[in-house]
């Protein structure tokens, strides 16, 4: 295992961070993520001037503020980019370079960007949805050719229909909209990833992680809506490190 490698995807992934940020706060307002290339203040509009290669150290030089009207930059930036490098750098240093790396790596980009839309719009774009299936299904033809990846595209459709089911329950049950539909379809990307079974499993383990942390955050913030999707991703990347593990322990056949 090289350092030098970890090092360079800790960088590639804060660098991309930065990108994502982009993506999840202009996608689902339809502005363009192409221009302006970066993030630019809230306050005066200006670019962050996020010019030198690692953004979070421009963040560091600059004092956390904007260069322009010196108001305070949301600590949230620098932390989408830490994370997406931070995961970037264990992703090498688990799967190293193997198509199951750029699974992991699609699943790491889908979880920064999820996080940025849902808290922020309580929405996901469907095109990163989309963009993250194509990524997994070419890199399971090229780990496990065609006829695993017909077997887990069938693992990801039944996936989602039986969360359709759940969904039709219950806004049948509750008389409300129980889950979204964008939550719907990321469940496909978890049969994608994981099989039926462990897909399934990835229901139990959003609800369990999600539990505390609405609590926190409805006691810090008082916040009423907590989007589920994030601990969706979070669970599906959780369990993809832990698969082999997981199964063993289940007694389940992969795929
Ligand atoms: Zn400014």
């Amino acid at each position: 295992m090289n350092i030098y490698y970890i090092i360079a995807f800790f960088i590639l992934g804060t660098i991309l961070g930065s990108f994502y940020n982009v993506v999840g706060f202009r996608l689902p307002k339809d502005e363009s993520i192409l221009k302006p290339a970066h993030s630019y203040c809230d306050n005066c509009k200006h670019q962050l001037g996020f010019t030198s290669l690692i953004p979070i150290f421009s963040y560091l030089f600059q004092g956390g503020k904007c260069k322009y009207c010196k108001a305070k930059i949301s600590l949230f930036y620098p932390f989408i980019e830490l994370l997406t490098g931070a995961l970037f750098a264990v992703s090498y240093y688990s799967f190293g370079f193997t198509p199951d790396l750029f699974i992991s790596l699609a699943l790491v980009s889908l979880f920064s960007i999820v996080i940025v839309s849902d808290l922020n719009y309580l929405m996901i774009p469907d095109e990163v949805t989309l963009i993250t299936g194509l990524v997994i299904a070419i890199s399971i033809f090229f780990r496990d050719h065609l006829e695993v990846l017909l077997k887990s595209l069938g693992s990801g459709i039944l996936l989602f229909v039986i969360m359709y089911g759940i969904m039709l329950l219950g806004d049948f049950l509750f008389k409300r909209e129980s889950l979204g539909g964008a939550d719907i379809k990321l469940m496909f990307i978890a049969g994608l990833v994981l099989g039926p079974i462990l897909g399934v499993f990835v229901i139990f383990v959003s609800s369990v992680v999600a539990l505390p942390v609405s609590i926190l955050l409805y006691t810090i913030n008082k916040e009423k809506v907590i989007p589920f999707g994030p601990f969706i991703v979070f669970s599906i990347l959780l369990l993809f490190f832990l698969k082999v593990d997981v199964s063993r322990l289940l007694g389940i056949f992969i795929q």
